[in-house]
């Protein structure tokens, strides 16, 4: 390991508090941050972002399918557009914060939806795949995991369409855009740069111009986005994805003004950028010191977290605690085995006793 992550240089606000939601507020020329609200555990907002674009507007990112949101927005577009029309919504990834209005926001104002291909098949399929019943393939993956009989059983009884409802119908078309692509907004060429593991294919983009980077959930300035392991893909390395990926913002300028998606608008982006490499570190030696013997997932959490989670928190936490331990396994840290339960256990290979 590097450094000690507490010498690691703090970012810095240029602006010490947000404006009210739905109330724009420019942050660099042309470039307005609108921050919407959000009720997910520990994330009460979310930062969408509108660029003067020509003739009209673009948005980037458009907040849950709230009615709330949609009333902030038709606010936003009485009082504050000048008349212009909004042309275009870019989406940096497909979580329905992210993604939530883009149906909506497309009927009503006829224009294309902007995202990676990867993004938009993700969005579409997530609402596809919506079921009455707890899907037996969900359960058996859980099951694997860990879970009690009794959260099993409580998980059995609920439907499978939560992403469905918290979104309004995805656009069926899409304007895909690509790595290494730029795309011209008002006056401006902004990149697109790609960062993976948060979601399949997130979009970034930067202004070489202003050196103005919109970071949707990929770098956050107090929180790290949840890099987790999900049902449908048990063997997946997201971690990896993200580390590899965070390379991609190294080039980026040492002034560049980073706007994400929760939190505030931030300087210092590269003592951000290694504060996220020595956190997953740290984890990551956390969790293959902690497995010293055959641990299930749910008994990392303890090492992982610092405070007690709630429900809710607690499957997001072991998602995130698996993200760590498939990091670790194709390293060749820990092995993986189940027991006779067919519960995994995950041990450090230095621990173990055929081993020495
Ligand atoms: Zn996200």
């Amino acid at each position: 390991m590097t450094a000690d992550i507490k010498s690691i240089t703090p970012v810095e606000y240029p602006h010490a508090e947000a404006a009210a939601f739905g109330q724009p507020q420019e942050v660099s020329p042309g470039v307005f941050w609108v921050r919407m609200p959000l009720e997910l555990t520990g994330l009460n907002h979310i930062n969408l972002w509108l660029l003067r674009d020509g003739p009209g507007w673009s948005i980037v990112d458009t907040g849950m399918n709230t009615d709330r949101i949609h009333d902030l927005w038709e606010g936003v577009f009485a009082d504050f557009l000048g008349g212009l029309p909004v042309t275009r919504v870019i989406c940096t990834h497909f979580h329905p914060d992210h993604m939530g209005q883009a149906g909506w926001l497309t009927r009503r104002w006829d224009c294309a939806l902007w995202a990676t291909h990867r993004e938009w098949l993700q969005g579409r399929v997530a609402e596809l795949d919506q079921h009455e019943r707890m899907p037996e393939w969900y359960l058996k993956y859980f099951r694997q995991v860990g879970l009690s009989e009794a959260a099993l059983a409580a998980m059995a009884k609920q439907s499978y369409r939560y992403f469905a409802a918290a979104v309004t119908p995805i656009p069926p078309q899409v304007h895909a855009v690509r790595e290494g692509q730029s795309i011209r907004i008002g006056e401006h060429d902004w990149q697109i740069i790609i960062g993976r593991g948060h979601s399949p294919e997130h979009m970034c983009l930067f202004n070489p111009d202003t050196k103005v980077l919109i970071s949707g959930d990929q770098i956050l300035p107090k929180i790290t986005p949840h890099i987790g392991i999900h049902a449908s893909e048990p063997e997946a390395n997201p971690l990896q994805l993200y580390l590899d990926t965070l390379s991609n913002f190294d080039h980026l300028p040492d002034d560049t003004l980073v706007l994400p998606a929760h939190g505030l608008p931030f300087y210092n982006l590269h003592p951000r950028l290694a504060y996220l490499r020595q956190h997953h570190d740290q984890r990551l030696a956390i969790l293959e010191d902690y497995c010293a013997q055959p641990t299930k997932v749910l008994s990392t959490l303890r090492v992982m977290f610092s405070r007690r989670l709630n429900d809710f928190e607690a499957l997001l936490g072991m998602s995130e605690a698996m993200s760590h331990l498939h990091y670790l396994m194709a390293q060749g840290r820990i092995i993986r085995e189940a027991n006779d339960d067919g519960v995994w256990l995950y041990q450090a290979s230095s621990r173990r006793a055929d081993a020495a």
